[in-house]
Parts: C-alpha cells; structure tokens; sequence
C-alpha cells in the first residue's frame, strides 16, 4: 500500500544531483566539484557570469576542507539568498491615487494573467482598481483581458481594435480620477519585431498619462516567462531601452528548472522582483520569497 499511497520522491534539485543522498559523506571541497557546482548553476540557466562569481564566494574560506551535502547545500542557499535579498520587494504604493502601473512584456510572457491575478489582490485588499486593454492590435489579448476583469471583479476598459492605445490610455487615466479610483493598469503591446514602433507607442502612452499626473506612470512593470530561462536577461535589456522599467514580475516559476535565471537577473541589473507566478489561477500569484526560492533552487 505504501508504494501506491506515498507520495512521488521529490526531484532532486541542484546539490541532489551533484551529490546522490547516499553519498552523505564528506568530500574534499575541490577544484573539480567546483567545476560540479558551476556546470550545474550555468544548466540551471545562472548564466556564466554570475555562476562563476557564486562559485567564488564558495570557494573562499572553503577551498580544500571536507564538507558535507548539507554543508554545499547551506553554502549555496547563502549565496543566492544574499544576492536575491536585496530585490525582493512587494510593488511599491504610493499615496497619491490613482497609482498607475504600466505592464510591458513580450506577448506570452504573462502580462494578461498577471493583470488580472494582480486586481484580484488589489480587490480584495479593498481596492479600487480599473485595466486598461492598451494591446489594441491583439483582439484575443483584450478579450482574455476582459475575462480576467470579470474573474477579478475589475471594469476593463477597451477600445476599437486597431486604435490609438495612448489615446485610450488617456481615457482610462480619466476614468481613474474620476472614479477615485486607487490603481490603474495598463496592458500594452508585447510586439517586439518593429521595436521603434513600440517605443514610440510606450512612449506617446506616458506623455499623455503625464498630462493628467506629471508623476505617472509610478511603476513600470516588466513581465517575464521564468521558461525562456536566460532569455528573459536579453528582454530586460530590450524594454529597458524601451521604458523606464521599475520592476519585474516573474511567471510561470511552477514546474520550471530555468529558476536559475532570477539570480542572473538579480545579480546583473538588479531591479526589485514585485511578485512570481506560480500557476495560471487567480490566486497564483506570490510575494517573492529568497530563502523559499534558494532552498527550491538548491534542491
Ligand atoms: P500575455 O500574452 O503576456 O498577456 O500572456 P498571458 O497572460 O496570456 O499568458 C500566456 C500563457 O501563460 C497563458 O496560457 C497563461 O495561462 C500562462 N501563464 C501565465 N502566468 C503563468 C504562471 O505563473 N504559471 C503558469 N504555469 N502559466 C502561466
């Protein structure tokens, strides 16, 4: 009965695999396993770099000595924990209201789902919040944009496929202030194949938001697929070009091994990590949590 009611071993993480629990005893913290070690983070999608400058801070004071599984273990959680601490930080809210939250992103990174998990919590937590379906071109995006309104109880406001989203932008930010409303997020194109274009469109949006509040857009929020593994380093340095991003929220971290990737983004630009997505319900959507994220890493 036991082997049809246990519950599936869990997968090994990083140091599970570099060293089988059965090899509980210590080894001598060498060259080679370091080389283990940093072939591991770089598959885990660490990107070279930082791996390299994780490797090094292990190695220091360590070199040499015998250490145990959990010892590597604890050694490694440190180092991510240390370099991840520092960006680990709920969105940021302001008192003046309508706060209001550009969300930029490649198409399928995340951005819909996040909107509407994200004015679930808002709502929840009493909020006010309204959406504006600035993804004009994509009809499938503003309908989806739309569902995700009416999950979360949230007006979404549209406008004509194919029309200007500054304009409807504007009318949101209208909207907002007239409804007293405590937070607006704007969807917005995730074309990345004519980027002129949409810088022009990112930026003609935030020229007439600023007519109504010199102070917004507040946030900036970049979504990225935590799938596309290092990938999503390459989007960072492309919206960032594109927008002035403020911070990241970080999808589909459920059932990827490309978490690694967070360390890199962290330890590379190091723009604070709002949220994570953990599943494509309404609730999953999490606060980020280092030492949880370094001990699911680590394995
Ligand atoms: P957009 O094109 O950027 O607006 O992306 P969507 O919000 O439409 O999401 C693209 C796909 O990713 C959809 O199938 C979502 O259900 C899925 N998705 C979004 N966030 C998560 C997440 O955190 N975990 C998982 N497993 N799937 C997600």
């Amino acid at each position: 009965l036991d082997a049809i009611v246990a519950e599936p071993a869990p997968k090994p993480g990083l140091i599970g695999r570099l060293l089988a629990p059965t090899e509980a005893q210590r080894r001598a913290l060498d060259d080679a396993m370091l080389e283990e070690l940093e072939d591991l983070l770089i598959a885990a999608d660490m990107g070279v770099e930082t791996a390299q400058r994780v490797i090094a801070n292990i190695a220091e004071g360590h070199l040499g000595k015998r250490v145990s599984v959990e010892e590597v273990k604890r050694l490694l959680m440190a180092e991510v924990v240390r370099i991840m601490e520092p960006v680990a930080r709920p969105l940021p809210i302001y008192a003046k209201t309508p706060q209001v939250v550009l969300v930029v992103g490649v198409n399928g990174s995340g951005k819909t789902t996040t909107i509407g998990k994200l004015a679930s919590q808002f709502r929840a937590a009493g909020k006010n919040v309204v959406i504006a379906a600035g993804d004009t071109f994509r009809a499938a995006a503003v309908e989806q944009l739309q569902v995700w309104g009416q999950r979360a109880g949230v007006p979404v406001l549209t406008a004509p496929e194919g029309s200007d989203p500054a304009s409807l932008a504007y009318d949101a930010m209208t909207k907002a202030q007239a409804d007293g409303a405590d937070l607006l997020m704007i969807d917005t194109a995730g074309r990345l194949q004519n980027r002129a274009d949409l810088m022009e469109e990112l930026s003609k949006i935030v020229r007439v938001i600023r007519k109504k509040d010199p102070d917004a857009p507040h946030n900036v929020l970049l979504v990225l697929d935590a799938t596309t593994g290092q990938n999503a380093v390459q989007q960072v340095k492309v919206f960032q070009e594109l927008a002035a991003v403020s911070g990241l929220v970080m999808t589909k971290l459920d059932g990827t091994a490309k978490g690694g990737v967070l360390v890199s983004l962290a330890d590379r630009f190091g723009l604070p990590i709002h949220a994570i997505g953990v599943g494509e319900q309404i609730d999953d959507l999490a606060p980020f949590d280092p030492e949880e994220f370094a001990a699911a890493l680590v394995g």
